[in-house]
Formats: structure tokens, C-alpha cells, sequence
């Protein structure tokens, strides 16, 4: 059994994994220290979450409440696309449901069989997330025994470095030791080529059993250390740049991040309670930084609260992610890209398989192994997901979009897109909102499933009719969002 664990690294991916190791393992003895260096810093970005963040919460058995004080955060219903499809068009992500099935057949088939009928509106629209988000309302789902009250779900936007902040008072409160100290290299057992110490450019010596590489982008441990291969996927993940730059926060709130494309990329905003955040993601091949700049600046919807924020990154990820005794968590295993917010998911779920698969014999190689299946499985999913998005544009005003477009795509992906496009197929191991983003992007298939005919059209029609009416009246008792924040004592003011 490991006994002494230090994690290398700070930001949300070293504090969560501190934080969730610490209530794991709060009664077997396990010995957490936490090296960080203030003069070094975080990225400082990463404010956007999905509903699991909920499940990681429950996990640390944070009073939800507390959280959205303490990070300023803003509960995130959706994902408003703009631009995606052809320049002109929005549509949403929703988190939960979009309808319900009908004599159990999906509701999209329903759906597309009345698609080009008036008074039928746009697909992510029969959804309680999608509807609630648009008009700035949020309500708990479970504070209601409404039948539409389970169909929807939330997520967070949260401010990066106040979530860090908290998850650390939590760790610490917890026994994790921190050390404030720089990293300077690491020494190797000369037998099983496992870490052994690290060294500080304090001159201190840092021994333990087991490590966690939490530096970001730099993968002191995985990459520096150990030589663990980075595959890139810039083949199909043409964006490789950001800018971040907040603005002064913008009322009333609306809960959902909106991601808008650009000639090259796209923009991202991010309201919080103090502030919005903002960044362009775009690929250098096709945009200057200038260029990117001034679009980002143009868009900006009031003045900026910082400098800009430039960073560089290629999408992949490590191969392995544990090797000998040291697991990447965060940046320093992989990032595909902003888009969909599912970077701190992937730090959520590899401690959740890290707390799994937890030595407990001096010969982890099987977990081990087990745990680089896992995350590989998981990262090749998000990311073909995010492809999609990419790759069923129709988009004539720029060369990025057309070379994405003509791009040839993952086995996986190019498969389950045919079987979308052919009938309306949806994977079942892809995400439950698939149908929406495919057919936010236009993505229309051809036929659709013949159970559906069984019931005449008028009475179809019928039945989405009285969906949207009852989702209306539902979503009408709802809160505006910012009554719902002021309830809980949030602080809706601008200060930092
Ligand atoms: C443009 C952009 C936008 C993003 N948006 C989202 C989003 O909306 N949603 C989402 O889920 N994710 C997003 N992400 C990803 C998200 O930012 C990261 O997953 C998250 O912040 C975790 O980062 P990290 O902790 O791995 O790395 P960092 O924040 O870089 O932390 C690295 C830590 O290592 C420490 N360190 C480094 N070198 C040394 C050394 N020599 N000695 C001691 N300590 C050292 C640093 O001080 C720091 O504490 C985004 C990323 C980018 C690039």
C-alpha cells in the first residue's frame, strides 16, 4: 500500500486531485504533500464545467451552496453554438434531455418526421436546458415533482483560481501538506527506474512511493522524467492557440457558455458572477495573433479587466498516462481544446479511476494498464466529439472551415457519423445530447425510423405541440437567474 504520495503542481488538476485523495483516503494513513510554486503560477483559465463536476462535488461532499459563493460561480444549463453549422445559425447543447421518447423511440425520430412543418422549432429548443438558459432562468431540478424536473441537469462556470483556493482550504483541512518550492529534477531508483525524490531549488529533497505530475503543459514528471510519447491530434484539431481576456460582467445572467465560430476558430464567453470570460481559440496556421486579437477585441462587450492571455497548446495526449509510479493528472496527460469544457471532466475522471485502481500491492503493473485503457478509451471519445463539431461545418467564408470540413476523420467517428446521417443512429456509448449537436450542425439524415409512422402525422404534431407548451409553462416558474444567485447570498458585485 502506498504511504507517501506527493503531487507536483497546483492548479485545479493538482488541488482536485489532493482534495479527492485526502477524502478517500482520510482513514488509511495516506501521507499527501502538495509542491507548488507561486512564482510559477497556473494557466488560469479552465471555467467551464459539465454536469459531472456534480458528481466530484458529491464526492468531496461540498455544500453546494457554499461553492457558488466562495468560486463565484453561475450554474451552466447549456452550450449555445453560434456560427457552427453556416455562419447564420445557433443551437444549443443542453445538459438532460431534449423531448422524451415516445413509445419508446427516440424523440429526434419523432422529430425529423415533422421537421420542415410549421410551427415546428429548432430541435435543442424541446429542451427544458436549452429553454430555461436562453430566457437567464435557473431552478434546482429537483425542486420540483413536475414531470419535466429530472429531464435536466446543470453544470458550473467558475472562477479557475478561486476554485483552486477552495479545493486547497479543503485539502489542507484535510492533513495535505503543502510546499511552497520550485522544482528543479527528480531522482530515479536505478533498479525499477521509478521516481524517488524530487529536488527543490530550495535544496530540499522530497522522497515518496508514488507521484502525480499536476505541471500543466509542462509534464515535468510524465514527459521530463519518465519520457512518456505525446501523440498529436492536429491533424483533426486544428486550433492550437488561445487568447483569454475577461471583461466587466454583463446582467441579467444567463447560464450557459456561449461558443461563437470565427473565420478561424472560435470565441468563448463566460459569465461569472464578477465578471465575463472571454478567449478566442483559433488555429495559427489560419489566423495571425493580431488578427485574432482584434476579433476578440471587437466582440468584447465591455471593457476589458486584464491584459490578454496568450497561450500555445497542441491537442493530443500523452500515451501513457501512468507510468512506473506516477500518474499525469490535468494538462501535463492531454488537451484536445476548449470547446465543450471537457478538459477539467478528464481530470475528474482520471482521479476517479486513479482512486479506483489505487496500488495496493507493490506490483501495479495490471491497474495500471487498466487505468491507461481507460483514459485512453475516454480521451479518443471526447475527442472525436469535439471533431464533429469541426467536421459538419458549411461554412463557405474562410479555408479553415473548408479544410475541416474536406478533413478525413477518425475510423470511429467517420462510422458513427454515417449511421447518424443515414437514419438518425445514435452510438450508445456516445453522449446522450449527440443527436442535438448533430443536428445543430445540420448534420440531417436521410431516413428516419419507420416505428415512427405507426402514428399519423396531426397526431405527432400534436404530441410536440404539447411538449413545448408544457416545457413553457414549466420553465415560466423558474427564477430569473440572478434572483436565483442573490438568494443564496452570492455577491453579483464586480469586485475580483
Ligand atoms: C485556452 C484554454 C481554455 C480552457 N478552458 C477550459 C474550460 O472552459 N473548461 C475546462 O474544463 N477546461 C478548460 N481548459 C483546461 C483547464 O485550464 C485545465 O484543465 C485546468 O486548468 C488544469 O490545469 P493544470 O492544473 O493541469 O495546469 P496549471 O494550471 O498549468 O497548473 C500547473 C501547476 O504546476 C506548477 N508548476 C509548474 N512548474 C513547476 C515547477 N518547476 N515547480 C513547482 N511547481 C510547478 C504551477 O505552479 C501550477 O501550480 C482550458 C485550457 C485552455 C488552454
Amino acid at each position: 500500500m502506498i504511504r507517501n504520495l506527493v503531487i507536483l503542481g497546483g492548479g485545479t488538476a493538482g488541488w482536485m486531485a489532493a482534495a479527492a485523495l485526502s477524502q478517500t483516503f482520510r482513514h488509511d494513513g495516506l501521507n499527501i504533500r502538495l509542491i507548488e510554486s507561486d512564482e510559477i503560477g497556473t494557466i488560469g483559465v479552465g471555467e467551464s464545467t459539465i454536469p459531472a463536476i456534480r458528481d466530484f462535488n458529491r464526492l468531496l461532499g461540498i455544500d453546494e451552496q457554499e461553492f457558488i459563493r466562495e468560486t463565484r460561480a453561475t450554474p451552466k444549463l447549456a452550450i449555445k453554438f453560434s456560427g457552427w453549422g453556416r455562419p447564420e445559425d445557433h443551437y444549443f447543447h443542453p445538459f438532460g434531455q431534449v423531448g422524451h421518447d415516445i413509445h419508446a423511440v427516440d424523440f429526434h425520430q419523432y422529430w425529423l418526421s415533422l421537421r420542415n412543418e410549421a410551427g415546428i422549432a429548432e430541435f435543442s429548443r424541446y429542451s427544458i436546458a436549452a429553454e430555461a438558459a436562453e430566457q437567464g432562468r435557473f431552478s434546482l431540478p429537483s425542486q420540483s415533482n413536475n414531470f419535466w424536473s429530472p429531464t435536466f441537469n446543470y453544470a458550473f462556470h467558475f472562477d479557475a483560481g478561486l476554485y483552486a483556493a477552495y479545493l486547497r482550504k479543503y485539502a489542507q483541512a484535510r492533513g495535505v501538506e503543502r510546499i511552497e518550492g520550485k522544482y528543479l529534477g527528480a531522482d530515479r531508483n536505478p533498479e525499477t527506474g521509478n521516481i524517488a525524490r524530487l529536488n527543490l531549488a530550495s535544496g530540499a529533497s522530497i522522497e515518496a512511493d508514488f507521484f502525480i505530475d499536476a505541471t500543466g503543459f509542462r509534464a515535468l514528471l510524465l514527459n521530463g522524467v519518465l519520457d512518456s510519447q505525446y501523440e498529436s491530434w492536429k491533424e483533426w484539431l486544428k486550433c492550437d492557440s488561445a487568447i483569454a481576456l475577461p471583461c466587466s460582467s454583463a446582467k441579467p445572467l444567463k447560464a450557459f457558455t456561449h461558443a461563437t465560430a470565427h473565420s478561424a476558430g472560435w470565441r468563448w464567453r463566460i459569465p461569472l458572477q464578477h465578471r465575463v470570460g472571454n478567449g478566442s481559440v483559433y488555429s495559427s496556421e489560419y489566423i495571425s495573433q493580431e488578427d485574432a486579437l482584434d476579433d476578440l477585441l471587437k466582440n468584447l462587450e465591455s471593457e476589458p479587466l486584464a491584459e490578454p492571455r496568450y497561450i500555445s497548446f497542441l491537442p493530443g495526449m500523452r500515451q501513457e498516462q501512468w507510468k512506473h509510479n506516477c500518474v499525469g493528472v490535468g494538462l501535463s496527460s492531454g488537451f484536445l481544446e476548449p470547446l465543450e469544457s471537457t478538459s477539467i471532466y478528464l481530470i475528474q475522471f482520471a482521479i476517479q479511476k486513479l482512486i479506483e485502481y489505487f496500488p495496493v500491492s507493490p506490483d501495479f503493473s495490471l491497474t495500471q494498464t487498466e487505468f491507461n485503457l481507460q483514459l485512453t478509451k475516454e480521451y479518443l471519445r471526447v475527442r472525436d466529439f469535439i471533431i464533429m463539431h469541426y467536421a459538419e461545418n458549411q461554412r463557405d467564408d474562410s479555408v479553415f472551415w473548408q479544410d475541416c470540413r474536406n478533413m478525413s476523420l477518425p475510423e470511429g467517428l467517420a462510422y458513427r457519423q454515417a449511421m447518424f446521417r443515414n437514419a438518425g443512429i445514435v452510438d450508445p456509448t456516445q453522449y446522450g445530447v449527440y443527436a442535438a449537436v448533430c443536428l445543430g450542425q445540420n448534420l440531417i439524415p436521410e431516413f428516419y425510423d419507420a416505428r415512427v409512422n405507426e402514428m399519423p402525422a396531426t397526431e405527432r404534431k400534436k404530441i410536440l405541440q404539447e411538449i413545448k407548451l408544457e416545457q413553457e409553462a414549466f420553465i415560466s416558474r423558474f427564477p430569473k437567474m440572478d434572483d436565483w444567485l442573490l438568494s443564496l447570498g452570492a455577491n453579483l458585485g464586480a469586485t475580483k
